[in-house]
């Protein structure tokens, strides 16, 4: 499914979806959900998982500055600490929407 409108309200994305769901999800959430290989790690053939020191997040890295729309598919938030390759496609941004907060 598709949004339609998304929008950074406060702390929070707001995202419209095209059957007229609306989902909230925080930012500092989304971030930690950044599914990009420096943030997810790789894995290889063998199963091993390869993945870099933890970075500390910091408050810089649960605002966005921007979003950039990838060929209809998926969202590129840009991140005001700089981080910026994790591509959300649609599915995901949704499913990580509607996962329960752990906290
Ligand atoms: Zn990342």
């Amino acid at each position: 499914m598709n949004p339609t409108d998304i929008q950074i309200i406060a702390e929070e994305m707001a995202i419209k979806w095209e059957n007229g769901d609306e989902s909230f999800v925080s930012l500092a959430k989304l971030r930690k959900a950044c599914p990009c290989a420096g943030c997810k790690g790789e894995m290889d053939v063998m199963g091993n998982l390869y993945k870099g020191p933890d970075r500390p997040y910091k408050l810089s890295s649960f605002r966005i500055q921007s979003i950039k729309y990838i060929g209809g598919y998926a969202i590129q938030p840009m991140w005001e600490d700089g981080h910026s390759t994790g591509l959300f496609a649609y599915d995901y941004l949704r499913a990580v929407a509607d996962s329960p907060d752990k906290e």
